[in-house]
């Protein structure tokens, strides 16, 4: 095997601020990293289930979900389920997790299930993904509880700026008391379209303050993107032509290309 990243990187996607491209940079990067031969988990920690779907899994159908995962019940050995379209496998989540943090509060060990349930797999997956609910929940704590790093999906837009400090306060407050190895806070521009001042004057913000923190990669807005989940197929594959696909392709490769510099850094 060829895979040089150290074994199993966790990332974040999260963004309490609902409809900014959480899921579908989750999916689109599980696919993107799968193109690259990497060995991917999607782990879907949102009762809409939509990194589920758009993976081409019906949620609906499923006979065991994340749920049963985060309470104890179940392994993610038992639960996962590959997805055809995109090339790498899901752990799939539905509205039954709705009711999730109102049990996993009873448990002692409440914002670690999901990181000892990963720890279990480990050795199968170069990259965990976790698509995250918009929320700052008892299940994002725990998808932060067990991440390398957040990757932050933004628009362009004037309100962006404004609950993003709310939610990188949150992430150094898990860094500090729950999770010292949640290092990266990266942010992600998407929906982008570079004919909108305000759009640009956002981007230059945003790059003046968090610096190398953002991808040089931008994702524009593009109907494919869109289309695509509908289908059940990542976008990345869908219209493999289309300028989303591109974006998302080159995402990818920034992402190994930003674990592999932290690892020679070490
Ligand atoms: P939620 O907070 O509800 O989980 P989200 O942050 O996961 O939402 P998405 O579901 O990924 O956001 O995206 C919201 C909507 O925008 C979806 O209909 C999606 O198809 C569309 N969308 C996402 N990215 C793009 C893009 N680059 N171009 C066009 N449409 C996009
Ligand atoms: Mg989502």
């Amino acid at each position: 095997m060829t895979n040089e990243i150290k074994s199993p990187r966790v990332f974040c996607i999260a963004n309490q601020k609902g409809g900014v491209g959480k899921t579908t940079t989750a999916i689109n990067l599980a696919a993107s990293l799968a193109l690259q031969k990497k060995r991917v988990l999607l782990v879907d920690l949102d009762p809409q289930g939509n990194a589920t779907m758009g993976s081409g899994i019906d949620k609906n159908s499923l006979s065991l979900n994340i749920y049963q995962v985060l309470i104890g019940e179940a392994s993610i050995a038992d639960v996962r389920v590959r997805s055809e379209t995109g090339g790498y496998d899901v752990l799939p989540g539905n509205r039954e997790l709705s009711g999730a943090d109102f049990d996993l509060y009873e448990l002692e060990e409440r914002e670690h299930q999901l990181k000892n349930a990963i720890a279990q797999v480990a050795g199968d997956y170069d990259f965990v993904l976790i698509d995250c609910p918009p929320t700052l929940s008892l299940l994002t704590l725990n998808g932060l509880t067990c991440s390398n790093g957040v990757i932050i999906p933004m628009q362009c837009e004037y309100f962006a700026l404004e609950g993003l400090s709310d939610l990188v306060n949150t992430i150094k407050r898990v860094h500090k008391n729950i999770n010292p190895d949640l290092k990266m806070i990266w942010l992600l521009r998407v929906m982008y379209d570079s004919r909108v001042t305000l759009q640009q004057q956002v981007s230059e913000q945003l790059l003046e303050h968090f610096g190398d923190n953002v991808f040089k990669s931008v994702v524009p807005r593009n109907v494919r993107l869109a289309e695509a989940p509908s289908h059940g197929i990542p976008g990345v594959l869908y219209d493999k032509s289309s300028r989303g696909a591109k974006a998302y392709r080159e995402f990818g490769a920034e992402v190994i290309k930003r674990v592999k510099a932290m690892d020679k850094e070490k």
